[in-house]
């Protein structure tokens, strides 16, 4: 189950888009240097799903895009909340990202979303801002998705 910590308001995590950003808990990395140990934390937070679609009615007018910070234990039952999320977002005219700390490539259950950060924080590379960072920034244009990292170097 997706618990959440916070929501805020934000044009740094996506690109062009003022992003309604969520962030969850249960997060299962342990990186050096952690922005947010908080997140580390199992079962810390509210139920998503229980407040989810009031968040996003609340925001529809400020945002453009719904950013999920984190993916908590990312099993087949957060997999499945994650695309009704997507789908409701997308219903009401948002598009929708995901921040993982995975280093993985795209896996199929992630073409539910517009947007997708993939890879750990490791200082010596630096983060999305650095050219040098190891983690990647992706936009769906149809049923592809395409590396706009550089957007965030400019
Ligand atoms: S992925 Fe984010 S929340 Fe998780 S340990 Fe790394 S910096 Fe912390």
């Amino acid at each position: 189950m997706l618990k959440y910590t916070e929501i805020a308001l934000s044009h740094l995590e996506v690109p062009n888009e003022t992003a309604l950003c969520i962030y969850l808990s249960g997060c299962l990395h342990r990186c050096e240097h952690c922005h947010y140990p908080e997140l580390q934390l199992p079962d810390y937070g509210d139920d998503l799903s229980a407040h989810y679609a009031d968040i996003v009615d609340l925001y529809r007018s400020q945002a453009t895009c719904v950013c999920f910070l984190g993916e908590g234990k990312c099993g087949s039952e957060e997999k499945d909340e994650f695309g009704g999320f997507a789908s409701y977002a997308q219903a009401k005219g948002l598009k929708t990202c995901l921040y993982s700390g995975r280093d993985v490539e795209i896996e199929p259950w992630m073409q539910v979303f517009d947007y997708l950060k993939l890879g750990s924080y490791q200082p010596s590379r630096g983060p999305l801002s650095c050219p040098s960072t190891n983690q990647r920034m992706f936009r769906k244009n149809g049923d592809a998705f395409f590396d706009i990292t550089s957007l965030f170097w400019r």
